[in-house]
């Protein structure tokens, strides 16, 4: 079959050899297909070669021209600049490398070269800065129709000229063996061109229209074979069996009047899909989103509470130990009457303490254990564990919840995750694909929008009076100082003797406390219930309290350095902030540096939606960043992009979808294959993505 072919090590195909394999190799591209499928970086159109003297400053072009005269040097700061001059006859231009060290070789005067880069002024000439560029050869020679050619991304010992001579052998020779793994229904219904002209047309193009097509077709392929992981994933996790609950009125009585409040309608509709979930026997998995303040916890409550009158053993996990500690706390009280037993369990507590308690989960002793990442350690385990929930679950990685689900013994337990960073909609079509959805689109009423101002430094003697007019008021205030990395002990000094300042002279007469994560567990604890009880008029504190920390009475969030803090961030702290009827104010200190500080200040001045702040902070730093790390179980797609091809991802998902529920049973043969393939390419991450 040709398969096999493709199949073939690159090492055996003509003018590779061991060597240049090895290189080959560390692109990832090991075998011919794997060549096939490394796709251009970008392209460059050769028919418009644009006249050096036509060029103006600004502009994006592509000129031919002559290598008159080369030099590199180092600057002070030990930087390696290479510079050349180009002339085409009509005009120079200067053309400047930086740290390129093998930029001088490749270089000679007399070379012909192509550069293709954005034209700037420097000192009254034009040039050019880290172009990419070409020495002209053969495929360029007077007379010969180029096009449009591809551009790699290559390691610095690899050349284009080369390597798309590599490309364009082993595309001519072995193209027409790629298999079609598409049905003709979805080929003739997408207007689709065949896989063998896309990987033609990917490489060298006859046309920007072709490319266009063989993009789109790859791009869908790319979307399928994940979307169609997705659907296998959740299938996987519905067809085990999960627990049943039973969930009558009495029981839905009982919790409701545990709350001081109505609930919304929002919360209303996603306590009923969660109570859809529970009473099948299919586990949940579902994934709550509701933006900060929008009663998230409740919902959990709700979920909790039905499965421990059920007679099970339930779990709520929280990123933080101040979370989870306040979680706790607010649990207690409202269940103060109720016959629940509930337990804390970090890992901060004492050893002994630590001990007897895990020892009562294992009994079954305990209802409801409320904790941080302590509970997926290896000693837990639970004698019945019926239901999950993990809050802000954007803190976690997709491993963790995993190994939380495997507590459960013979069923699977019922996962509920929340989060108030909403999943941007691509994501949740990609990373998060396998998770129904319910959404909390409210607040609770009588909440007045926070008002965010930024505070120039000129003003910030202002911005602290202003503070102790709400305190005066009887509100409460939080100042964050940004303390990413909490053993950065350097900063942490700052906030120290920041806190002090603050406490001694500019809000001299009020309480202020300090917290910050290398306290003491119980002092923490102690410092965060006094500011609850209103102690403390003033927080003083780190990013420890960025997420789920409910204390209504505080009606200022300052923030200082928030150019530091990423968008999600200042959104979480500004969450804090506006939980009752009082008008909530949001100050953000300190110097706009960078072009995205600005941007991020800007976006949180403009609104309060955490939608549009989501997808902003996608744009901003892009999938990988957002989620932090691979751990998330985010793909790196080839060809795909997931924030600029949403319509293809749905075009995608909604086919993948369909063909894992329909080829369950279906014989076609096409489908089989494409199951197959899919099963194989994803092997690694299903075997995460099963259990998860
Ligand atoms: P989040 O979704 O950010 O986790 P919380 O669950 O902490 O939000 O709720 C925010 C605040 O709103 C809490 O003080 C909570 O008691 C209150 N709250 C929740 N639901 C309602 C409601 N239906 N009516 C009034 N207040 C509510
Ligand atoms: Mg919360």
């Amino acid at each position: 079959m040709s398969t096999s072919d493709l199949d073939k090590s690159i090492q055996y195909i003509k003018g590779v050899g061991p060597k240049r394999a090895l290189s080959l190799g560390r692109l990832g591209i090991h075998t011919v297909k794997d060549l096939l499928y490394c796709f251009p970086r970008t392209y460059q159109d050769r028919s418009k070669v644009e006249k050096i003297s036509n060029l103006t400053d600004g502009a994006t072009a592509m000129v031919k021209g002559i290598v008159i005269n080369i030099k590199s040097f180092r600057t002070r700061g030990w930087k390696s600049i290479f510079e050349a001059s180009i002339g085409d006859g009509t005009s120079m231009l200067q053309v400047k490398w930086f740290n390129r060290p093998y930029q001088s070789e490749i270089f000679q005067v007399d070379d012909h070269v192509f550069l293709y880069g954005k034209v700037s002024l420097y000192k009254q000439s034009l040039q050019m800065v880290n172009p990419e560029y070409e020495i002209a050869s053969e495929e360029d020679a007077p007379g010969k129709s180029v096009g449009i050619l591809p551009i790699y991304s290559l390691t610095e010992e690899m050349r284009q000229v080369s390597f798309r001579k590599l490309v364009k052998m082993v595309v001519d020779e072995h193209y027409h063996k790629v298999e079609e793994i598409f049905t003709d229904d979805i080929i003739s219904k997408h207007k689709f061109v065949p896989i063998t002209s896309a990987i033609k047309n990917i490489h060298f193009p006859d046309s920007m229209d072709s490319l266009k097509d063989s993009k789109r077709r790859l791009k869908y392929e790319e979307f399928f074979l994940f979307e169609t992981a997705m659907a296998l994933r959740k299938r996987g996790i519905k067809e085990v069996s999960g627990y049943k609950f039973c969930i009558g009125k009495n029981v839905e009585t009982h919790i409701y009047k545990l709350f001081p409040f109505v609930l919304t309608k929002s919360q209303q509709k996603v306590i009923s899909e969660i109570h859809e979930d529970m009473c099948s026997e299919r586990p949940m998995n579902r994934l709550l989103q509701g933006d900060v303040g929008s009663g998230k916890t409740a919902v959990a409550v709700y979920a909790l509470l039905a499965a421990v009158a059920n007679g099970f053993q339930t779990a709520f996990m929280a990123p933080t130990e101040i979370l989870a500690e306040q979680h706790y706390r607010t649990l207690t009280l409202m269940l103060e009457k109720a016959e629940v037993k509930i337990l804390l369990l970090t890992g901060g507590a004492k050893t002994k303490i630590k001990k007897e308690n895990i020892e009562r989960i294992k009994q079954g002793d305990i209802d409801l254990v409320i904790g941080t990442h302590a509970l997926i350690d290896k000693g837990v385990e639970f004698k019945k564990l019926g239901l999950i929930v993990i809050d802000e679950q954007h803190k976690f990685g997709v491993m963790q919840r995993t190994r939380l689900r495997q507590k459960g013994h013979k069923q699977m337990p019922d996962v509920l995750v929340m989060t108030a960073t909403p999943i941007p909609r691509s994501l949740s079509l990609t990373v998060f694909g396998d998770l129904d959805i319910s959404t909390i689109d409210e607040l609770p009423p009588g909440r007045t929008p926070v008002e965010t101002y930024r505070v120039p430094v000129k003003k910030e003697n202002d911005a602290y009076g202003f503070i102790r007019k709400e305190v005066e008021k009887g509100r409460q205030a939080f100042v964050v100082y940004p303390l990413v990395d909490e053993s950065e002990k350097l900063d942490l000094k700052s906030a120290t003797v920041e806190a002090e300042r603050l406490r001694d002279e500019v809000f001299s007469g009020l309480n202020v406390g300090l917290l910050h994560g290398q306290l003491k567990p119980e002092l923490k604890e102690l410092i965060m219930s006094d500011f609850v009880n209103h102690k403390y008029d003033i927080l003083v504190s780190t990013i420890v309290i960025e997420v789920g920390i409910d204390v209504p009475n505080a009606t200022v969030m300052a923030i200082e350095h928030a150019e530091r803090f990423g968008l999600a961030q200042l959104h979480q702290l500004r969450g804090r902030i506006g939980r009752s009827s009082h008008q909530s104010y949001c100050l953000l200190f300190g110097i706009q540096k960078s072009a995205e500080s600005r941007q991020r200040i800007k976006t949180m001045l403009e609104t309060n939606d955490g939608f549009k702040i989501a997808e902003e902070d996608l744009k901003i730093r892009g999938p990988g960043e957002f989620f932090g790390t691979r751990q998330h179980g985010l793909p790196e797609f080839k060809i795909g992009d997931i924030i600029n091809d949403f319509d293809i991802i749905k075009l995608a998902r909604a086919d993948a979808f369909d063909l894992v529920k329909e080829g369950h049973k279906s014989k076609d043969s096409k489908e089989q294959m494409l199951l197959k393939r899919i099963m194989e390419s994803f092997k690694d991450k299903l075997d995460l993505i099963n259990t998860g």
